[in-house]
């Protein structure tokens, strides 16, 4: 889901839901104050079902999409300057254009109402609050990204033939650090240069920490076996 119109948060509010307005005892959604031609886009993949001119909502798109919330929802944008045609859409194509079209409106703006199932425009309760309907996206973490980290325990060999154990989610570039740079640890920075001669990865950092504690416990014998181990592999 993502918001219709950008800077959503930011955008003026006309009438709100359920207020008074000048032309209803309870207005079914809420106001967006925009300038003509500001695109609006659609939240989710969804279905233009009904586009053209009413007389009091002037320019109209009724898009239906399916929330997580609520099921089936058909969202009412309102006094458009033009609007796309009935039929799919992807999240984000743009439905319309905003305008200032029809009998209810007394400047440019966008109306949007949303309601459960199908619009029964005499059912205020069957109507949801834009507001608490696109609010309700704030609070979704941001997408995980699919490249997943990986952590890699590794162990060196010192310039003095002792070894050091530890974790690092980029092989490469800690090598470099304990080699180059202040960023390596103490130990490995008075036995440079040192060598990578094991390494293992992990998919998260605490079984990655749980096997570096177990090997640090290790004596050097058993070590210098599993190193000799990976290298027959
Ligand atoms: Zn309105």
């Amino acid at each position: 889901m993502r918001y219709p119109l950008k800077n959503w948060n930011r955008i003026k509010r006309g009438y709100r839901f359920g207020e008074k307005t000048f032309y209803s005892a309870r207005h079914l959604g809420a106001d967006y104050i925009v300038p003509e031609g500001t695109a609006v886009y659609a939240p989710d993949d969804c279905e233009i079902v009904v586009a053209g001119n009413f007389p009091e909502g002037g320019n109209t798109v009724h898009a239906a999409l399916v929330d997580s919330r609520y099921g089936k929802v058909i969202l009412r944008f309102m006094h458009l300057k033009s609007f796309s045609k009935v039929g799919r859409y992807k999240k984000g194509a743009i439905l319309g254009l905003t305008g200032n079209t029809g009998k209810l409106t007394k400047g440019p703006h966008l109306h949007i109402d949303i309601s459960r199932g199908k619009v029964a425009i005499k059912n205020f309760k069957n109507f949801i609050d834009p507001e608490k309907f696109f609010s309700k996206m704030r609070a979704q973490p941001a997408p995980k990204s699919n490249i997943k980290k990986l952590y890699y325990l590794y162990i060196l060999e010192c310039a003095d033939k002792t070894l050091y154990t530890g974790i690092t989610t980029d092989l490469g570039r800690r090598i470099a650090e304990h080699n180059d740079s202040k960023l390596g640890s103490k130990y490995t920075s008075a036995r440079r240069p040192v060598r990578l001669v094991y390494s293992r990865k992990f998919k998260d950092q605490s079984s990655a920490s749980r096997e570096e504690a177990r090997i640090k416990k290790l004596k050097k014998s058993e070590k210098m076996e599993l190193i000799k181990k990976s290298k027959k592999i």
